[in-house]
């Protein structure tokens, strides 16, 4: 799960982090009423679920109300496209109006999970700013990083050393930049994240170290643990076939291809994905319906993958185990009667209830459903029906 800018602000800010006063808005009318209060220069910043803002121009200094509306309408009107986003771009349904700052200079300061290591691993740079991935590509030793103990979290000289590689000197920055990274390090842990960034971390000329830009995705599997994150989840922002499947514990995910896949079991999924692409197909998605899949489940499973208009085939795929073949083969019939299918169904069960799933298919006789004897033999099938 992601959230906003506007809200991992919120959270570094109870975890002691300094960031600048701001207003969220969801109209051009309110951006120019937060611009009255805050005052002097402030930053207009889309709020939107991918980086690159800064050079897309959807991240704009304004001194005056009128260039705050000018960019507001700008933000609202436009799509933004950006290194992060597909060609179609992304919609700015709010924006942050923040104080703006003087900038000395820009720290990079995050947390990841390391799956590899296992365990978290805390970067900092002094190289912060908008082109952290160039940094990383061209002079990844700019990036200094410490591995934290999953029990122990961020150690005392853990923190001198990731201090100490940003190159402050003065006594007073050394300690708010320590309180930042421990601000940081307990929200990550706090909140089950998978990330947890800020950048750029500044430096203004008079010496204050103030947070201004955060991004933090979450572990999806723990946010039933945090009421605070249940709040900010924005479903607008979420793919909608996606939401739809969320409901119904179907593991769905949107893909770019044409045939609809219908599995049980992510690896299943995964493998009958792979023989798709080794037949010559593309699949349209990546679909669990999970052991125990309910006969509403499955109903609800063919609904989306049929609703999508990308979708010219389809390729079932049940290894009845807990799942019970007979339990699918009903939710294909139910599916079948309901929606009609417009695009051939291929369909290979194997397992518990086999016997009586493909008496029950048989007598239903549907249009466009064709069986396969095994894997390869459907994606073959479903491949030759969708070229
Ligand atoms: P993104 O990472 O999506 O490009 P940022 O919020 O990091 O967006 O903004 C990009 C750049 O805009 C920052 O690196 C900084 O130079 C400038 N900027 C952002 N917020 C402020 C602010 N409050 N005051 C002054 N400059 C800012
Ligand atoms: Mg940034």
């Amino acid at each position: 799960m992601k959230i906003h800018e506007y809200q991992a602000r919120e959270l570094l800010a109870d975890a002691g982090v300094p960031v600048p006063a701001s207003s969220v808005v969801e109209n051009v009318d309110q951006a120019v009423q937060a611009y009255d209060k805050i005052g002097g220069m402030v930053v207009v910043k889309a709020q939107v679920f991918a980086g690159g803002r800064g050079k897309a121009g959807f991240v704009k200094l304004c001194n005056t109300a009128d260039e705050v509306k000018t960019a507001a309408e700008f933000m609202f009107n436009n799509r933004m496209i950006s290194n992060q986003t597909g060609p179609e771009g992304v919609e700015a349904k709010k924006l942050l109006v923040a104080k703006a700052v003087d900038i000395e200079s820009e720290y990079y300061m995050a947390v990841v999970l390391d799956r590899t290591k296992r365990c978290p691993v805390v970067m900092v740079s002094r190289e912060g700013g908008v082109e952290i991935e160039v940094v990383a590509d061209e002079n990844p030793d700019a990036i200094v990083k410490q591995w934290l103990d999953p029990h122990l979290g961020l150690m005392g000289f853990q923190v001198t050393k990731l201090v100490a590689a940003l190159g402050l000197t003065e006594k007073d920055q050394i300690k708010a930049a320590g309180k930042v990274l421990r601000g940081l390090v307990k929200v990550f842990y706090q909140y089950d994240c998978a990330l947890a960034e800020i950048n750029p971390l500044i430096r203004t000329p008079e010496g204050e170290i103030l947070a201004i830009d955060a991004k933090m995705n979450f572990d999806d599997n723990a946010v039933f643990r945090h009421k605070r994150l249940q709040e900010m989840f924005d479903p607008s922002e979420e793919n909608p076939k996606e939401l739809r499947a969320q409901e119904h514990n179907l593991t769905y995910i949107d893909l770019d291809g044409n045939i609809g896949c219908l599995v049980n079991g992510a690896g299943l999924a995964m493998g009958t994905m792979d023989l798709i692409k080794l037949h010559g197909g593309e699949p349209a998605n990546f679909l669990d319906v999970g052991g125990s899949v309910t006969k509403e489940g499955a109903i609800e499973a063919f609904r989306i993958i049929l609703d999508d208009p990308e979708v010219t085939g389809v390729l079932v795929n049940i290894f009845g185990g807990i799942a019970k073949c007979d339990t699918i083969a009903e939710a294909l019939i139910a599916a079948a009667n309901e929606i009609g299918f417009k695009v051939p169904v291929v369909v290979r069960l194997e397992g518990t209830n086999v016997e009586r799933a493909r008496e029950l298919l048989k007598e239903a006789n549907i249009d466009q459903l064709i069986p396969a004897d095994d894997l390869t033999d459907a994606a073959k099938k479903v491949c030759a029906k969708v070229a």
